[in-house]
Order: C-alpha cells, then sequence, then structure tokens
C-alpha cells in the first residue's frame, strides 16, 4: 500500500471539473476508441463522412473521423500496441459507467494521432504532422509520451506555432533515470513555454527509480508507477514510466480548461507547478519540488492566476 494520501486528490478535483469538452490530442500509437471506457470520449469529426475515401471536409485528410493515422498514412488510428489506448485512458476513461476505470478527466475528449506504429516506433515527420494537426483541428492540449532523438528545429518550430495558437504540450520526460538538465531528452527538453515536461513519482511519493529527472528541465512530478488503465480490446492492465505520469498531468490541464477556457498554456504550467503539494523525496528533481494536485490546481486557478515565472 502507499503512504497516504501519495496521490492527486481527484475526487475533490471532480467536484469543481470533470474537463467536459475539453479537446485533448493524443499523439501515440492510436487508441482503442472502441473500448467500453473511452468510446463515449472519442472526439468524431463531424464534418468528415467515414469511409467514403473523401476529404469531406477539406482539411488534407481523408475520413478523419476520430483523428488519423499518420504512421500508415490512412484514416484509421485503431491501437494496435497498447501504448496509446492506456496513456488515453488515463486521461478521459470514463466514471460512472459501471466498468473499469475513470481517467483523470473523465469527461474530456480525446482526439486519437497515431504517428507510432504497430511496434511503438515512429518518425520526427509524423509527429510534427500529427502535432501540426491538432492545432488545425482546435486541440487545446496534446499528450507525448514518447521521446528520443536528437534537438530539431522543425520539431522546436512546430511547438512555436502550436504554443502561438494557445496549445499545451504535455510530454514525458523520459524513462533512462538521469538528469536532462545535463543530458536532454526530447520532446521533453524543448524550451517552449506552451510544453509542461512530467517526471513520474511511484505510489510512496519519491521519484520513480526509472524516471529522468531536472530542476529546470523537468517542470512537475505525478504518479507513473504501476499505473491501472485501458488496454485494447475492452481490457485493463498496470504499466509504468514516465508515459503514465504525462496523461495525469494532461488530464489535470483539461480539468483547468473546462474549469477556465481563458487559462493560457503558461498560466496552467504555472499554476501545475505551484500548486503540486511540496515532497521532501522529490525536492530538486523538477521545477515544483513536488508532486501535482488537481484539487490544489484547481482551487489556485479559482483564486486567480498566478504570478508568472521564469526559469
Ligand atoms: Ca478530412
Ligand atoms: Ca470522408
Amino acid at each position: 500500500m502507499g503512504v497516504a494520501d501519495a496521490d492527486i486528490d481527484l475526487p475533490e478535483a471532480w467536484d469543481r471539473s470533470r474537463g467536459t469538452g475539453t479537446l485533448v490530442a493524443v499523439l501515440d500509437t492510436g487508441v482503442d476508441y472502441r473500448h467500453a471506457d473511452l468510446a463515449d470520449n472519442i472526439w468524431v469529426n463531424q464534418a468528415e463522412i467515414p469511409g467514403n475515401g473523401l476529404d469531406d471536409d477539406g482539411n488534407g485528410y481523408v475520413d478523419d473521423v476520430h483523428g488519423y493515422d499518420f504512421a500508415y498514412n490512412d484514416g484509421d488510428p485503431m491501437d494496435r500496441h497498447g501504448h496509446g489506448t492506456h496513456v488515453a485512458g488515463t486521461i478521459a476513461a470514463a466514471a460512472d459507467n459501471g466498468t473499469g476505470v475513470a481517467g483523470v478527466a473523465p469527461e474530456a475528449q480525446i482526439m486519437a494521432l497515431k504517428f507510432l506504429d504497430d511496434s511503438g516506433t515512429g518518425s520526427l515527420f509524423d509527429a510534427i504532422q500529427a502535432l501540426d494537426y491538432a492545432v488545425m483541428m482546435g486541440a487545446q492540449l496534446s499528450n507525448n509520451s514518447w521521446g528520443g532523438g536528437q534537438y530539431h528545429s522543425a520539431l522546436a518550430e512546430a511547438l512555436a506555432l502550436a504554443a502561438d495558437a494557445g496549445h499545451l504540450a504535455v510530454a514525458a520526460a523520459g524513462n533512462t533515470g538521469t538528469d536532462i538538465d545535463s543530458d536532454p531528452h526530447y520532446p521533453a527538453s524543448y524550451s517552449s513555454e506552451a510544453l509542461i515536461s512530467v517526471a513520474a513519482s511511484d505510489d510512496s511519493d519519491r521519484l520513480a527509480g526509472f524516471s529522468n529527472y531536472g530542476l529546470s528541465g523537468v517542470d512537475v512530478v505525478a504518479p507513473g508507477e504501476a499505473i491501472y488503465s485501458t488496454l485494447p480490446g475492452d481490457s485493463y492492465g498496470s504499466r509504468s514510466g514516465t508515459s503514465m505520469a504525462a496523461p495525469h498531468v494532461t488530464g489535470i490541464a483539461a480539468l483547468l480548461l473546462a474549469a477556465d477556457p481563458q487559462l493560457q498554456p503558461e498560466e496552467i504550467r504555472d499554476l501545475l507547478i505551484e500548486s503540486s503539494d511540496p515532497v521532501a523525496a522529490l525536492a530538486a528533481r523538477s521545477a515544483s519540488g513536488g508532486r501535482v494536485n488537481a484539487a490544489a490546481a484547481l482551487e489556485a486557478a479559482r483564486q486567480g492566476r498566478p504570478r508568472r515565472t521564469h526559469h
């Protein structure tokens, strides 16, 4: 069992917000959009007629009804790997439906942007296409539980354009147990005001052994060890990683946006940092010095936007 309150205070948060209507892009291996715990919260592109081989809404993508598959270049972002479905469930699995799990923002909407193939590998080019799509179609948030490779100006530019559009990207800090202040991990290490990088804690509020960290390069810490969530084919299972921590933060950001749609990406980042529960074992592991708390973030937002901080 974990330490009491080594969690993110969701029941209290849900009194204020359930993320209703906030559109969240999941850039990953796809999403099982038929999963019983996800189907009601999957985005539908109403202007697109499914399966007719035409780009009905003229956005450049054929049959993109729930998102798009950039890995295989078709309109079907079904997950045949599992990672993306697990991430999506942590963000927005339905609550109170008598089955499975509840996501952090159980009334948010998931846009499935598959750019990692069925073995979990993808290209930077496809990631950029997916991010551009998310922004074009109005997603306020994206979850980026992926990483690797070097700094690339094309992705930095895509993130800058996303920021200009008011889009907040949440990125996993990575799983090699290293300090990303000295050994950067992309995309988490891009220095955008509209990007939040997330490390993982365990259920005793310690940094998970695998988690990367960084006093300036990591913004916040969220639970990421033995996280139970949805898997393809109406199943469930536990996974560990900063990939599982990031969607907790994306979910809280969705709660904040539903409560106050005017919040800007950097304001959300500052709210999440400043409202984190201080934890001694997590001091100096991120800018926050603690672990995120959904209820505290919503309370901080209600009291007024924080003074801007720089790091
Ligand atoms: Ca289309
Ligand atoms: Ca169509």
